[in-house]
């Protein structure tokens, strides 16, 4: 088996930045959803109401099973999926406060009430319920990047993976 890590959480709490830091550092690839979605075009359309893809998710859970599943490593950044527990080594869930997280989503150009409800899904913590509920908690690591630098929330996680006896080849 190779190693495969998801980072997960909510839009603007820092995934794709941490993702491409340790795809870098353990040389594995970074799978970035949207850019899967654009390469393979398992998507279905536009959610104009929520301002979001309507991706296949099964179609994604597949394919990223199915590369777990052949042996090769890879680090995933953002929207939960829930893939055969068995394939997935680290689920990194990052967090961030709401004041922290709305200025993040308005220099991303987010309108306020999508910056409210992503605000909200954070303070309800439900990216975090979803995925406890479902994977095993020896493989969930929870990360407050609020007041980390993006580099501070790397060396975080890479003590996490080093801890658990995988080693940086
Ligand atoms: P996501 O992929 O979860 O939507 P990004 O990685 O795109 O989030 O990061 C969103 C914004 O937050 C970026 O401006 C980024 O520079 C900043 N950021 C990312 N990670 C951190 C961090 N660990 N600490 C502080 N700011 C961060
Ligand atoms: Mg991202």
């Amino acid at each position: 088996m190779g190693l495969v890590i998801l980072v997960l959480g909510t839009p603007g709490v820092g995934k794709t930045t941490l993702a491409k830091q340790l795809s870098n550092e353990l040389q594995v690839m970074h799978v970035e959803l949207t850019d899967l979605v654009e390469n393979t075009g398992y998507f279905i359309g536009y959610d104009v109401f929520r301002d979001a893809m309507i991706i296949e998710e099964d179609e994604i859970m597949h394919y990223l099973e199915s590369l777990a599943k052949s042996g090769r490593s890879f680090c995933y950044s953002g929207v939960e999926l829930f893939l055969d527990p068995t394939c997935v080594n680290f689920i990194f869930i990052l967090h961030c406060n709401g004041q922290e997280l709305r200025k993040r989503l308005r220099s991303r150009g987010y309108d306020p009430q999508k910056i409210e409800e992503n605000v909200q899904a954070e303070n309800l913590g439900i990216v975090e319920g979803w995925i406890r509920d479902y994977y095993p908690s020896n493989k969930i690591f929870s990360v407050d990047t609020t007041f980390k630098t993006p580099r501070e929330t790397f060396l975080e996680a890479m003590n996490i993976i080093m801890e658990q006896g995988f080693k940086v080849s």
